[in-house]
């Protein structure tokens, strides 16, 4: 079997935030009882990822909020075993919430190969100033992207809430998917041991909003199945839909006839 490479590989660490985002793509305020995900069980996805792929160029830890989750220094010291495996270590954050001091010596062990990725989302991101001097002060690469005012990233954010079943055949949804960024970057999300080819069948299925269909994902934890198999599955992730593509309309965005909305509209109370 060829190689297997994974461009995007994002693991989910905890399902808790600080912000609950009304149009939040990773489904968030669904989730009833957000959690942290334990640390053992994600260095047994760390361990089973590099155990399926030979190489993972982008290996990302997400949320949530990624410092909700105060174990990930532990994780980051983990993953050194892997150095030579992976190209960058990517997290992503709201700066709303600063890295404690072990995270950030954690992370100053990747040198120029780690790489914070905030979201700005104006008067919501309190901790902005903070969180920029912390990273320049440790040398801590980070991109900032903005989320507010007129002038938004990629003008605002999709609505992919409304979770509506299409009627399409297998062929149309295929057809249709192949488009999808999600595709095209081929953006594996993995959860307490579940592997998926992106980040909506992910969230999707976790959230329980969606229900999978057979073969939708790996189940890392499988001792049943052979390596050879579970690589069998991840060549075939963007062959056909998964159950989760028919409820998502992020493959029109490339079309760019999907309205914007402005970023991280906030919920109140126990909306949802
Ligand atoms: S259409 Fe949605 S569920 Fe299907 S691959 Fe794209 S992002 Fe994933």
């Amino acid at each position: 079997m060829d190689s297997i490479i994974a461009r995007r590989l994002a693991i989910v660490t905890t399902t808790r935030c600080t912000l609950r985002c009304k149009l939040c793509s990773n489904f968030m305020p669904k989730f009833v009882k957000p959690a942290d995900v334990p640390y053992a069980d994600i260095v047994a996805d760390v361990d089973h990822a590099f155990e399926l792929f030979d190489r993972i160029e982008w290996l990302q830890f997400v949320g949530g909020e990624i410092f909700m989750n105060r174990d990930m220094a532990d994780v980051y010291n983990y993953c050194l075993k892997y150095r030579g495996h992976f190209d960058k270590l990517v997290l992503m954050t709201n700066a709303t919430i600063l890295p404690n001091a072990k995270e950030i010596e954690a992370l100053g062990k990747y040198g120029e190969n780690c790489q914070i990725q905030i979201s700005d989302y104006g008067e919501l991101s309190h901790k902005m100033k903070e969180t920029c001097m912390l990273y320049e002060k440790h040398g801590i690469p980070y991109i900032m992207k903005t989320y507010y005012g007129d002038a938004q990233h990629f003008g605002g954010w999709i609505d992919n809430s409304k979770l509506l079943k299409s009627n399409e055949t297998t062929e149309q949804a295929h057809k249709r998917t192949l488009g999808c960024q999600q595709v095209k970057l081929k953006n594996m999300h993995c959860y307490r041991g579940q592997l998926n080819r992106c980040s909506q069948s992910c969230f999707m299925y976790a959230s329980g909003f969606v229900k999978p269909n057979e073969g939708d994902f790996v189940d890392l934890n499988d001792a049943s199945m052979s390596t050879e198999k579970k690589r069998e599955i991840i060549e075939n992730f963007y062959k056909y839909p998964r159950a989760s593509c028919f409820y998502c309309v992020w493959s029109e965005m490339e079309k760019n006839v999907l309205p914007r909305f402005p970023a991280a509209e906030q919920l109140a109370g126990n909306d949802l």
